[in-house]
């Protein structure tokens, strides 16, 4: 064994315990560090010839590149739907890299259990039944891209083409209509070969909805002339978190042949108030449902969960099995889920979250960060530079300039807060015009911090004019 290597091996407690005391440092000092680093980052060096040891390496990162790194985990960060990490799953997650296992089979380690247990408690909590079975993968782009590619394979199955043999160009042209589908759903159609100039963006409903419109989506189902269709349901738009009808669009199977994937990154969530989790009545109807886990459920990047009803089509795509081996029987292994063979056991961070916080702890972040959405909605509301372009549905704040709204203006007015170092917003497009997002989605997120956000937006919005 390599010297450094073998005093790395003696001297790892004290190796833990420093990694221990600077994330120690850098967690509790999220509060008060700048939410964004804007400025200039660090030249690269070389590789290193010879290493430093852990110590030297810990104390290298911590000089160079900590100061540099977000506040992302923290409470004022509202950009994107980012989240926290909760005390139980970093802890989680630290365990999971030093265990190290494999979770690609259950061969020589109960660590596949425990994913199932984990999903099937993220089943429960999200209020899906029995019929759907489910796997860990490293976020909703992939959690997407694995329930279109189910959804593929059963279009075969529907038109008598066995796409994971012959290919999804066998499958002919795919309809997949969708009314306000995040961006990852294309991303999923270019990886599956179905094509990202398949997704029909369908008409919404009027009054500022982002749902999509019955209506509309029945006539293009009753266009495809018998050809079956993909639909994509959208349970919590980014910018105005919106939730399809679901119970009305699962009701059409009735009269039109179609898959149903529901997109829940983030609006699953809705599940654990009782106050919202009607937005996701007819949930358990989907034949394949996406939920992001680094969202919401506050657990370290990278973690999602992607949930079907028909995992013998899943195995079909995704098994790795030997050609003369068959199809795996019984309760698939996850290498034969999804698209990866060996596999973090990213389970664990949710586990430890779960047990830890329970259903009430989790319920509690969720409906806090509602409430404090609602209340920074009122506020800038009633500042006169600013207003709202949606009522805040959930936990999502979508405003922009009262006056002159122009790219330009709406930018400056993102950079200004960024650069406060107080609050990070992201700016997206609504409605045509150019505006801001405030996302609430991190469990340390409390009623001072959005007065804070509150008094941030207001001075830089009266700066921008
Ligand atoms: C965030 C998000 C995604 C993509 O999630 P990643 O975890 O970034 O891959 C997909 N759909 C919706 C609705 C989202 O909010």
């Amino acid at each position: 064994m390599h010297p450094t290597l073998a005093d790395d091996l003696d001297r790892l407690p004290e190796l833990l315990q420093s990694a221990r005391d600077l994330a120690t440092r850098e967690v509790t000092g999220l509060a008060d560090r700048p939410v964004v680093r804007l400025d200039e980052m660090p030249h690269r060096y070389a590789l290193p010839a010879e290493g430093t040891g852990a110590e030297g390496a810990l104390s290298r990162f911590a000089e160079r590149w900590a100061p540099g790194f977000s506040g992302s985990a923290g409470p004022r960060y509202l950009g994107f739907v980012t989240g926290g990490a909760t005390p139980a799953s970093v802890a989680g997650d630290w365990l999971t890299s030093a265990y190290d296992q494999n979770v690609s089979g259950s061969a020589g380690s109960w660590a596949t259990a425990l994913e199932r247990e984990t999903v099937a408690w993220l089943r429960e909590l999200f209020g899906l039944g029995e019929r759907h079975s489910g796997a860990f993968v490293t976020g909703a782009t992939v959690s997407n891209t694995v329930g279109l590619a189910v959804a593929r394979e059963w279009l075969g199955e529907r038109l008598g083409v066995d796409v994971s043999r012959e290919g999804a160009a066998a499958l002919g042209p795919v309809d997949v209509l969708s009314g306000s589908p995040h961006s990852s759903t294309a991303k999923a159609l270019s990886v599956l070969g179905i094509g990202r100039d398949r997704l029909r963006r369908l008409p919404v409903l009027p009054d500022n909805r982002e749902a999509v419109d019955l209506a509309a989506l029945e006539d293009a189902l009753a266009g495809s002339e018998g050809r079956p269709a993909i639909v994509v349901a959208n349970a919590g738009t980014v910018n105005t978190v919106d939730f399809d009808d679901l119970r009305a669009i699962a009701a059409l199977k009735e009269r039109h042949d179609f898959w149903l994937h529901v997109d829940a990154a983030f609006g699953g969530f809705a599940a654990l108030s009782p106050a919202y989790a009607h937005l996701l009545d007819g949930l358990d109807e989907a034949d394949s449902v996406c939920v992001d886990l680094h969202k919401w459920l506050n657990v370290p990047y990278d973690a999602a969960v992607q949930f079907t009803r028909r995992q013998d089509l899943q195995v079909r795509v995704f098994h790795n099995a030997s050609p003369y081996l068959g199809l795996p029987t019984g309760e698939p292994d996850f290498l034969h889920l999804t698209p990866e063979n060996s596999r973090r056991l990213r389970a664990l961070p949710a586990w430890f979250s779960l047990v830890a916080y329970g259903r009430a702890g989790h319920r509690e972040i969720v409906e806090r960060n509602v409430a404090l959405a609602q209340r920074l909605g009122d506020g800038l509301a009633a500042l006169d530079g600013l207003r709202l372009l949606s009522p805040v549905r959930l936990n999502v704040v979508c405003f922009t300039l009262a006056e002159r709204p122009t790219p330009e203006r709406v930018d400056a007015l993102a950079q200004a807060v960024a650069s406060s170092g107080e609050a990070f917003l992201t700016p997206t497009v609504y409605a045509g015009l150019p505006a801001l997002r405030a996302a609430f989605s991190n469990w340390r997120t409390t009623e001072a911090d959005m007065e804070r956000v509150l008094a941030t937006v207001a001075s830089a919005a009266a700066r921008v004019g």
